[in-house]
């Protein structure tokens, strides 16, 4: 199918955007859209697929938006080099539609060309297979710069049914060790073995991240999550000539001493802990697992006690923005959303951790997917609102940057806008 080139029957959401905003680059408001929106690619745009020359959808811990698990392009790059992180979605929700143009692909908004983009370009180890005889890209995966570990593909507030209202990671583990034969844990070993046959191709990474579902065993609530860490980021370590190594992790929020030994006893230079929503009561209801173990309260001041470890810039939080107008709980309208949400994320950066958000994508198999996320406008007025705190904080991101995650329409304009003038 290919799709012919109409006029569009609205004007271009993005372009009234980008008027309305003229300090937001177009390419920032494209990418939000299309995460908003989702995509859908026509059978010519899957026919340019290579896989010995680009990454299909490989070790995704959590599902796509039309829920099937299928080889399609991991991704899209905007012709300034960012990401789009994105993922497909059913023709009926109205998704941007990735279509050839004179061979290229494209974004094709109601059948009018909008940005040409690339898939995603394999790495070299993708074609390599571990020494237990696992598919390399099984074990780790790779963004345009960034080498990805998914160790757990479980979580353990699942075990009595309070995992997140958005999250599908128990779904897409069934599905994924039937269709794709990903390894539900990993062996920390064979995770440093990959990393160093990643890092042989020259340039490429800038930095390794890891994250997983929840691990609530150990002696203290959370400790068998974080030795498994601590094991799987010394193995990573052998592969650099310094103790420490650009890294990133989310996890839980875990108690200082849990801070300490993984600051201490790896290479780890960032932590990330998601609180999903800032606002206690849509936390209470939408994280029942991360309410019972730990709390909304708690969470935030673990957060603060990761600073004092990690240092300003190296600390932040992410949020699933959308959840919190979705549904008969959210908040009535985005004005009172984005108040709450910018007034909770600046009482964190006074005491230097840093809020970041994905676009929520609601998807089938999850309590939420039936809502609808947020407006355009709403994304991009949250994405002006957290980087400016960013300025006025003085927060470095480069750990979750355009560069090294690309998954934040936030943390993108800090590639563009200084953060402060010299
Ligand atoms: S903490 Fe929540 S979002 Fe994260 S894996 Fe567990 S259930 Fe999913």
């Amino acid at each position: 199918m290919s799709l012919a080139l109409v006029k569009m029957s609205r004007p271009s959401p993005v372009d009234e955007l980008a008027a309305r905003y003229p300090d937001v680059p177009r390419l920032i408001i494209v990418k939000t859209d299309v995460q908003r929106r989702g995509v859908h690619y026509a059978e010519n745009a899957l026919g340019l697929l290579d896989e010995r020359l680009h990454q299909t959808t490989g070790t995704h811990i959590f599902g796509a938006r039309d829920g099937k698990i299928a080889a399609r392009p991991e991704s899209l790059l905007l012709r300034d080099g960012s990401s789009i992180i994105t993922t497909p979605t059913p023709l009926e929700e109205n998704p941007y539609v990735v279509d050839l143009r004179d061979g290229q692909p494209w974004l094709f908004d109601e059948g009018v060309p909008m940005e040409q983009v690339d898939y995603w370009p394999a790495p070299a180890f993708y074609a390599k297979t571990s020494s237990s005889g696992v598919p390399m890209k099984n074990i780790v995966s790779a963004r345009p710069q960034r080498l990805n570990i998914f160790p757990y593909r479980y979580c353990t507030f699942w075990n009595n049914g309070k995992g997140c209202s958005f999250c599908d990671i128990v779904e897409q583990l069934k599905k994924g060790n039937k269709e794709l034969q990903i390894p539900a844990k990993l062996d920390p070993v064979e995770v440093g073995e990959v990393v160093g046959e990643a890092l042989k191709e020259p340039g490429r990474f800038s930095s390794v991240f890891l994250t997983s579902g929840s691990i609530v065993g150990g002696t203290r609530p959370f400790d068998d999550e974080v030795d498994y860490y601590i094991a799987i980021l010394k193995e990573v370590g052998k592969n650099f000539r310094t103790f420490k190594y650009p890294s990133q992790m989310i996890g839980t929020a875990f108690d200082k001493e849990q801070l300490r030994r993984l600051y201490a006893e790896t290479g780890l230079t960032s932590f990330t802990s998601d609180i999903e929503v800032l606002d206690e009561e849509l936390f209470n209801r939408y994280c029942p697992g991360k309410t019972e173990w730990i709390g909304y309260q708690e969470w935030k001041r673990r957060l603060v006690d990761a600073v004092d470890i990690f240092g300003r810039g190296r600390v932040n939080t992410g949020l699933v923005a959308g959840i919190e107008l979705a549904g008969p709980h959210g908040f009535r309208s985005e004005d009172e959303a984005l108040e709450k949400t910018l007034s909770e994320a600046e009482e964190l950066a006074r005491q230097g951790v840093s809020t970041v958000f994905i676009v929520w994508s609601p998807r089938p198999d999850t309590p939420l997917g039936k809502y609808r996320n947020a407006s355009l406008d709403y994304y991009i007025r949250l994405a002006r609102g957290l980087h400016a705190l960013r300025v006025k904080y003085r927060l470095p991101i480069d750990h979750d940057s355009y560069r090294n995650c690309g998954n934040h329409p936030d943390s993108d304009l800090s590639r563009l806008l200084p953060l402060w003038e010299e």
